[in-house]
């Protein structure tokens, strides 16, 4: 069953890279058809079979000859382990089906941020649709969702406002999460997303990637706490209450 997951995962890894493409550029992601983006040529369904294509036309378009970036075969990549992982640890069920689009939605809006610096409205909205479905699941926690969106609108406001170090989609994304995971999962976000992007902006100023005036995107950050949550969460959380116990 992971290996189903994992297939449709880097099938979805396709569609998400048309995603990033186009949703910065308003265009729609679902009326015209996948087209290179320099020659303009079609593209047959053999020509955007995940990975495979890009290995074996060795990063080129087949048509004109023009190299594909890597995040192509990245995020399809990504996008497939993060779905056999997924279907690992929660099976076959609601649950998991809904974190896969979660994690899909993570991982655009991640790379669409690390590229333009914006976090689609859009995006922020399919979240919250997704809180909506876990709460219709499950009705009995509704006012800890309401309390998790309220509470992460809050903080990251409040963040905001006192060092200009994030923007509007990010307020809304945490906001969209909260909703999703409640108060404990908002708060594991909200803190995990700053050690996160603590670490990897010394070891980006370390290897003189970035320098300090550089500004970072903070989608990714939040995707991967979430994405830590999403798997380790509980795990996390026990620990540190029996340390304090
Ligand atoms: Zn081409």
């Amino acid at each position: 069953m992971a290996i189903i997951f994992f297939i449709t995962g880097l099938l979805i890894g396709s569609f998400l890279n048309v995603c990033i493409y186009r949703i910065p550029l308003h265009k729609s992601i679902i009326k015209t058809p996948s087209s290179c983006g320099s020659c303009g040529h079609r593209l047959n369904y053999y020509d955007m079979l995940p990975v495979v294509n890009y290995v074996i036309n060795s990063g080129k378009c087949r048509y004109c000859g023009e190299k594909y970036s890597i995040q192509y075969p990245l995020v399809e990549l990504s996008n497939g382990l993060l779905y056999g992982a997924i279907a690992l640890k929660y099976g076959y069920s609601l649950a998991a089906v809904l974190y896969c689009i979660l994690g899909s939605i993570l991982i655009t809006i991640s790379v669409i941020d690390l590229k333009h610096k914006i976090i689609s409205d859009g995006l922020n909205i399919v979240i919250a649709a997704i809180s909506i479905i876990f709460v219709l699941n499950d009705n009995s926690i509704l006012t800890d969702r309401i309390f998790g969106a309220l509470l992460g609108f809050v903080l990251f406001l409040a963040i905001a406002l006192a060092t200009d170090a994030m923007g509007g989609g990010d307020i809304k994304l945490i906001a969209g999460l909260g909703a999703v995971f409640g108060v404990e999962g908002v708060l594991f976000i909200v803190f995990f997303s700053f050690v996160i992007g603590a670490a990897i902006s010394v070891v980006l100023l370390i290897i003189k990637i970035k320098n300090r005036k550089d500004e970072l995107s903070f989608g990714p950050f939040i995707s991967i706490a979430a994405l830590l949550y999403i798997f380790y969460g509980s795990k996390i959380i026990n620990l540190y209450l029996s340390a304090v116990a």
